[in-house]
């Protein structure tokens, strides 16, 4: 049926390219591009024959938007797969703009000098794409992702309005290290040494990073510590779900990550102001990323269980209702499936099954969109059958 562009070669593309390749019925071409080819490469040794999908291969610096054209006009994808780093998403997406081809992300642009996530750059677009006649989808991973979904199919069929939504992103998973990130580590480190944020009644309320922990008892993982942070998809919720009076965001952590970070922070090394070493510009965020283990790697050795969802508050036919919807996934049942841990699958999935959703037509139409704004319905029948069923709870316990 069609033919997809998929940028980046890291721990998330390698789950895409798995699930592309297990659904060749949609996937029956798709090129993988990054900027190092050898990644490339090895994923398309690995799959060439276990999969009818074809596989080519090609090198981009997706920062070089003539470089990407001149890649998209060869290869004519029907829709470009971003799952390189955030601060590709501009260069991405004027490259889809110049060749009317569809785009998708999962995770919102980031400009490299300040950790700040919005969407204004991309939202920005929107005139532009839909004079283009072509669909941006953002935000197709877990969270933002599915927890876009869960709240779109949770407006459809059960809340007239809803007031709170709570986000709940637990990994109970253990890697044996002392320290290390389940994905980009330059990424996940800005993301949770910035201050913490939420939406309360039109407003954001900013917080300091970690200021705010709750304890929360997960279905198949039990009792964890869970901080509130700043997260994307805040911002879209907010705007796009009917009612919201306040939108929060937890994630869970362990005193061992915690302890490291507070130390790195401390010496500076989470630091993005580049500094003078040695005759030579580096950003200390860059290098400790370089020295971290490289989260594609710890799939053999990450046991237990993440259990990501969202906790709704609202009313249905005048009565007061709560809604829990959420998604078990098991680190080793991932790593045996597609040889990578649960957060890169829960992650590469989505993104999967996004781009179907533009590829088979059931949610095309021109603009820059977040992911709730389309039909819930065939993504969450897609969740199922593609491997993150998800759980219903009526009577959930709230976070305080
Ligand atoms: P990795 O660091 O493992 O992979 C990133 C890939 O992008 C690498 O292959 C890298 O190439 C490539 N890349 C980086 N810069 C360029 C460039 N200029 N041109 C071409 N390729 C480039 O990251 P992850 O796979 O862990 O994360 C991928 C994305 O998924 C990120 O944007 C992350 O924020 C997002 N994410 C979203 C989540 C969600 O739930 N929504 C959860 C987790 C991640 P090289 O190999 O040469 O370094």
């Amino acid at each position: 049926m069609g033919r997809a562009l998929i940028i980046g070669a890291g721990g998330v593309a390698g789950v895409v390219i798995h699930k592309c390749c297990q659904n060749s019925e949609v996937f029956e071409e798709i090129c993988i591009a990054s900027r190092t080819k050898s990644k490339c490469d090895a994923y398309a040794e690995q799959l060439k024959d276990k999969t009818k999908t074809r596989i080519t291969t090609a090198q981009v610096d997706a920062d070089n938007v003539e470089q990407l054209i001149a890649l998209i006009e060869q290869y004519k994808p029907q829709i470009v797969i971003n799952v390189a780093l955030p601060y590709q998403d501009l260069t991405i997406m004027d490259a889809c703009l110049a060749t009317k081809v569809n785009y998708m992300d999962t995770a919102n642009y980031e400009p490299l000098d300040t950790a700040k996530f919005e969407y204004k750059w991309q939202w920005a677009y929107r005139e532009r794409f839909e004079k283009a006649g072509i669909t941006a989808l953002l935000g197709s991973g877990f969270d933002p992702g599915v927890t876009g979904v869960f709240s779109a199919y949770a407006m459809k069929h059960h809340f007239d309005e809803i007031h709170y939504i709570d986000i709940l992103d637990c990994n109970g998973g253990d890697h044996g290290y002392p320290f290390a990130t389940n994905f980009n580590p330059e990424i996940n480190i800005r993301e949770v040494s910035a201050n913490g944020s939420y939406i309360e009644n039109g407003k954001w309320v900013e917080t300091k990073p970690m200021e705010i922990k709750r304890e929360y008892d997960f279905d198949e993982v039990g009792k964890k510590d869970m901080y509130l942070l700043h997260h994307e998809e805040l911002e879209s919720l907010a705007l796009n779900i009917k009612g919201i009076k306040r939108i929060r965001f937890f994630m869970t952590f362990g005193q061992s990550y915690l302890t490291h970070l507070k130390c790195l922070e401390d010496v500076g090394m989470t630091s993005i102001e580049p500094i003078d070493f040695e005759g030579k510009k580096i950003v200390p965020l860059q290098f400790l990323k370089a020295v971290l283990p490289d989260p594609a790697s710890l799939g053999p050795r990450t046991v237990g269980k993440t259990n990501i969802g969202c906790i709704f508050q609202g009313v249905k036919d005048g009565k007061e209702k709560t809604y829990y919807l959420y998604n078990v996934c098991d680190h080793q049942a991932c790593y045996r499936e597609v040889g990578s841990q649960a957060i890169s699958y829960t992650t590469g999935v989505p993104a999967m099954i996004g781009a179907m959703m533009l590829l088979t037509g059931k949610w095309n139409k021109p603009g820059v969109y977040n992911i709730e704004e389309f039909d819930p319905d065939p993504f969450m029948e897609a969740l199922n059958k593609w491997g993150l069923p998800w759980r219903e709870n009526f009577n959930p316990v709230l976070v305080p």
